[in-house]
């Protein structure tokens, strides 16, 4: 068998970006995918007529010059995906009040101080805050060393100030009614954790992303897939599926191939996983190679929720309904009091999409497609079947009592349940987002790209740069240029810019 410069597992969003710009920068690469289909949870799946995006229901910085388009012009498939943006940011129903985020940061300052005057300075001393931190975040290096700390503690002070603050640490400081900053906090669901645990960095740098506008590729995120799966070969590389990896081959303490199910062995100078770090390193490497405290450090991380998703047909006009691309539907003003209850099993901090709005392709002409979204612990364990209807009932039921008649419109099509989404991605307890993104486990509190194995690469959204479709993809790229770089290819994979990551290092 001949050898790979590069072996990569998995073929996730993160995996495949990886993949085409090492290809790209001419070295030989395989993709190796347990799947019989390509991208983890952007991989689409069809029902009859209707095409269904299992979780990614848009993306951020891919309007022109963003990173996502420059990534795909930089491996030559940019003709193969169109992104369009969405008219609205989101909306969200609370149980007396129904707003709508609009694109702009100036827009959404605006219409929230128009919902609650009496902090109306409080938010735009809040906004003012957190436009600064984002270009003090911008004018950092992507990589902060111990050397380089005083210079960037300048640089960035608020940064430094907030790195372990939590959304609802810096909301209380600005803003006096709770409902306010619960508005401001609602989309606490996409980062997975209420505003007492979410990260206010992350959670800042993708609100700030958000008002830049949100996309969705036309034809789904199967296009992205597609289209990166697309470079790896026509750069000279091999994209294998139904070829689950089950050994990470070392050689004197490196990794130096990868075993396929089967029993074929790919060798390669080096391999890159894209795949759960307990997976990659207690199934694929075994803790006897790692080391003790690389367990005891992955043995300490937090999960974030799973979810639970209902896949459906809108019986109804969208409009009517009061939905848009992204709803969101808080039953109660109090997110901890939901995150307490979905902690319990009651599904919590959920979003309704209507993917249609944005692409009607993906269903026959006037029909739209409906995907509600609940988060659950995550727990993966076989025990969802058995519950799933009552679930998804129940889950209705919280969105019909804010948006009246959506029960009665959706006709259920498909349900997922952390069992599935384990199946998809192979991810402990069907997790959404990896890692909990709190912030001891945001940015460089993640598993480095670079492993304690020699040779040994991470990609993906369990390490650094961390959660959502442009982090991962943004992922891919750092640990691209880190292996080109050691394989003798320094330079060879450009910077394509895109929101900074919060590397910044452990001591500060
Ligand atoms: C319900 C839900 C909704 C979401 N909504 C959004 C959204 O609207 N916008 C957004 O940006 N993000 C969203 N996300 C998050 C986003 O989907 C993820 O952050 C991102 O897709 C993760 O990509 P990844 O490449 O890290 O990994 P994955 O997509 O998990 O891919 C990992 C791949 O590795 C493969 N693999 C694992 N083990 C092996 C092995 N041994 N051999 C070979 N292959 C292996 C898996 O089969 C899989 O294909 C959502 C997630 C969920 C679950």
């Amino acid at each position: 068998m001949t050898g790979y410069d590069v072996v990569v597992i998995g073929s996730g969003l993160g995996g495949l970006s990886a993949a085409a710009l090492l290809a790209r920068a001419g070295l030989h690469v395989a993709v190796v995918e347990r799947n019989e289909h390509p991208g983890g949870y952007a991989q689409v799946f069809r029902r009859g007529e209707y095409v269904f995006d299992p979780a990614i229901h848009f993306t951020l910085d891919a309007g022109p010059g963003g990173f996502t388009p420059k990534l795909l012009e930089h491996v030559g498939v940019a003709d193969r995906v169109r992104f369009v943006a969405s008219e609205h940011t989101y909306r969200s129903f609370f149980p007396d009040l129904t707003f709508d985020a609009m694109p702009g940061r100036d827009a959404f300052l605006r219409s929230h101080q128009e919902l609650f005057p009496a902090d109306s300075d409080g938010l735009a001393r809040l906004f003012e805050m957190r436009q600064a931190i984002f270009a003090q975040l911008a004018a950092l290096p992507q990589k902060v060393g111990p050397d380089g700390l005083e210079a960037a503690m300048a640089t960035a002070p608020l940064v430094f100030r907030h790195r372990m603050s939590s959304v609802e640490d810096v909301l209380k400081e600005y803003l006096r009614d709770s409902r306010t900053a619960a508005a401001v906090a609602s989309i606490w669901p996409y980062v997975g954790s209420p505003p007492s645990r979410m990260s206010f960095l992350l959670f800042n740098q993708m609100l700030e992303t958000m008002h830049a506008g949100c996309y969705y590729p036309l034809g789904s995120f199967q296009t992205v897939v597609d289209a990166l799966a697309a470079a790896v070969v026509e750069n000279g590389g091999d994209v294998l599926l139904g070829a689950a990896a089950t050994k990470i081959v070392l050689r004197e303490g490196r990794a130096a191939g990868v075993e396929v199910a089967g029993g074929t062995v790919l060798p390669a100078r080096a391999v890159v996983s894209n795949a759960d770090p307990q997976h990659t390193f207690g199934e694929l490497v075994g803790w006897d190679a790692t080391g003790p405290s690389l367990r005891r450090r992955i043995g300490r991380y937090k999960l974030s929720p799973s979810a639970v998703v209902l896949y459906g047909v809108l019986n109804a006009d969208p409009d009517a309904l009061g939905l848009v691309h992204e709803s969101f539907v808080f039953p109660s003003w109090d997110h901890e009091r939901t995150w307490s209850e979905l902690q319990a099993g009651r599904p919590g901090g959920i979003w309704v999409s209507v993917p249609t709005l944005l692409d009607p392709s993906l269903a026959p002409p006037g029909v739209h497609l409906c995907v509600v979204t609940g988060l659950v612990p995550a727990r993966a364990d076989g025990s969802w079947r058995a519950v799933r209807d009552d679930v998804a009932d129940r889950m209705l039921r919280d969105v019909d009592a804010l948006i009246p008649g959506l029960r009665d419109a959706f006709e259920i099509v498909e349900v997922a349940t952390p069992d599935t989404l384990h199946r998809y991605t192979n991810s402990s307890g069907g997790a959404t987002y990896g890692w909990e993104n709190i912030p001891a486990q945001t940015a460089s509190k993640r598993l480095a790209h670079r492993t304690p194995v020699d040779g040994l690469f991470l990609s993906g959204q369990w390490a650094e740069e961390g959660t959502s479709s442009l982090r991962v993809l943004t992922s891919g790229r750092a640990t691209a240029a880190m292996v080109a770089a050691d394989l003798g290819s320094p330079g060879t994979v450009p910077d394509l810019g895109g929101p900074s990551f919060l590397n910044l290092p452990a001591r500060g």
